[in-house]
């Protein structure tokens, strides 16, 4: 057997593995001519009887939408007319989730989204609402939706996660994903590597008791993690096992965040850096800078912060902000004047404000939680070092994938990246790095310096 060969062996073997922990996807098929099988992969899943109808835009139809309603054809399926998006620049809207609600209501076809996130999310969403199943031909390895559960949508100007089963079946070809415009692939890679940062946020909540770690989604996502990003240089040049790796990571961390039905497992301070500028509507030249892209430096700003975290805190650290409680503690109306400033009258606010109300923690949890990391800080302090890279190098295997990694290649200049860290940490009630360092006390001790000369933004 080829050495490629044995490789998608050895990863269908793991996805296998994988599945069994899964209550909607029955299927992954990974490989190099794997489009070829299309028609008996959709018969497998939905029976012989079962119609289909291909959801596409105008480029991943002629990409491979196309040759799907072929192969489905010649297998005996029954198509019917496609649905293609036709707007340049597509983002997943209400609006094209209701588009595609309308073209499936008179039908009981199962739809088959020949795409990346975009299109993906979309029939995820509008599929649940018909209440079918569906299939998802994937053209990138471009983010880590394709098996997750729950689509990311924009819904009156606010992107929100919405409720939604993955799909039944998952096909990806190779020799499709290799054929994807440089920058897609560039921004799956970013997305995987931000699960290195995002393990040690989990660690963190895991700690303190918000959010335990499910030990088999953590093994889904961590175990071949630092396999999966080996290979940076690979996936710029289009190397098919670099991008078949990068592929089956992508793959493993959407089956960990359907198995927790939580994207805890795949996400963590650095997606909301991501999640904010998306809320800020932020463009640069023009466009909006793609996830993946956004995730990269969200992902080098936490492993900047955790760096300086491991190298200044120690147990005195801990002992001086329990000590400083009485005076630093942060009153929820004080938390509600910032939101103010910070988010204003825009329609962030009011689930900001949520958010922040859900993680406000009175002084005598405060103060469980800083014993706690107190003493357990000789053994924190390792597990996290263990878990994360140092931040340049993080960084260069973010550029060595041609992604983007400093704020100014996405339009953002340090004193909004810095002012982001802020907003970030205020988004969410996820426990991460950034809500450590604000329950230590710690923001200008931490965050401020990494500006300051000598500090690794600077
Ligand atoms: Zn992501």
């Amino acid at each position: 057997m080829s050495e490629i060969n044995e490789f998608y062996r050895q990863t269908a073997a793991r996805i296998d593995k994988a599945l069994q922990y899964c209550d909607d996807t029955k299927a992954v098929v990974l490989g190099e001519g794997t489009l070829e099988r299309v028609g008996t992969f959709f018969q497998n899943l939905f029976g012989a009887d079962a119609k289909a109808v291909v959801v596409a835009d105008v480029t991943t139809f002629e990409i491979a939408g196309r040759a799907v309603l072929e192969r489905l054809e010649a297998a005996g399926v029954v198509v019917e007319d496609p649905f293609i998006f036709d707007a340049p620049q597509m983002h997943a809207e209400t609006r094209w989730v209701n588009a595609l609600h309308a073209r499936f209501s008179p039908t009981d076809a199962i739809p088959v989204a020949v795409g990346s996130g975009t299109v993906n999310d979309i029939c995820k969403r509008a599929a649940y609402l018909v209440g079918r199943p569906y299939a998802v031909v994937g053209t990138a390895a471009s983010m880590d939706g394709y098996a997750s559960f729950g689509a990311s949508i924009e819904h009156n100007e606010c992107k929100q996660t919405f409720s939604c089963p993955a799909p039944r079946g998952i096909l990806l070809d190779m020799n499709v994903v290799c054929e994807a415009p440089l920058k897609m692939n560039a921004a799956g890679y970013a997305d995987l590597i931000a699960k290195i940062p995002a393990g040690a946020d989990w660690i963190l909540a895991d700690l303190i008791g918000t959010e335990p770690i499910d030990e088999i989604a953590w093994s889904l996502v961590q175990d071949s993690l630092r396999d999966s990003v080996a290979d940076p240089t690979g996936v710029a040049r289009g190397d098919k096992k670099a991008l078949a790796r990068l592929t089956e990571g992508l793959v493993m961390s959407g089956l960990a965040m359907q198995k927790a039905k939580t994207s805890r497992t795949a996400s963590g301070a650095e997606h909301q850096f991501s999640h904010l500028w998306d809320n800020q509507h932020h463009t640069h030249n023009g466009e909006a800078p793609s996830h993946g892209f956004k995730v990269g430096v969200g992902t080098v700003s936490t492993s900047a912060l955790y760096e300086r975290i491991l190298a200044t805190w120690s147990e005195a650290t801990f002992d001086a902000a329990i000590a400083a409680i009485p005076q630093n503690f942060r009153a929820w109306e004080t938390i509600e004047r910032e939101l103010e400033e910070n988010f204003g009258t825009s329609g962030l606010r009011e689930t900001v404000e949520n958010e922040c109300r859900k993680k406000y923690v009175e002084p005598d949890e405060l103060e469980r939680r800083l014993r706690l990391f107190r003493d357990s800080w000789s053994e924190l302090k390792p597990r996290l070092e263990a878990q994360l890279l140092p931040a340049a190098t993080i960084q260069r295997m973010i550029a060595d994938a041609a992604a983007p990694s400093t704020p100014e290649e996405i339009g953002i200049d340090r004193p909004r990246l810095e002012r982001s860290y802020r907003l970030a940490q205020q988004l969410r009630y996820r426990y991460n790095v950034l809500d450590w360092t604000q329950d230590l006390g710690q923001w200008a001790n931490a965050v401020a310096p990494l500006f300051q000369p000598g500090g690794f933004w600077n």
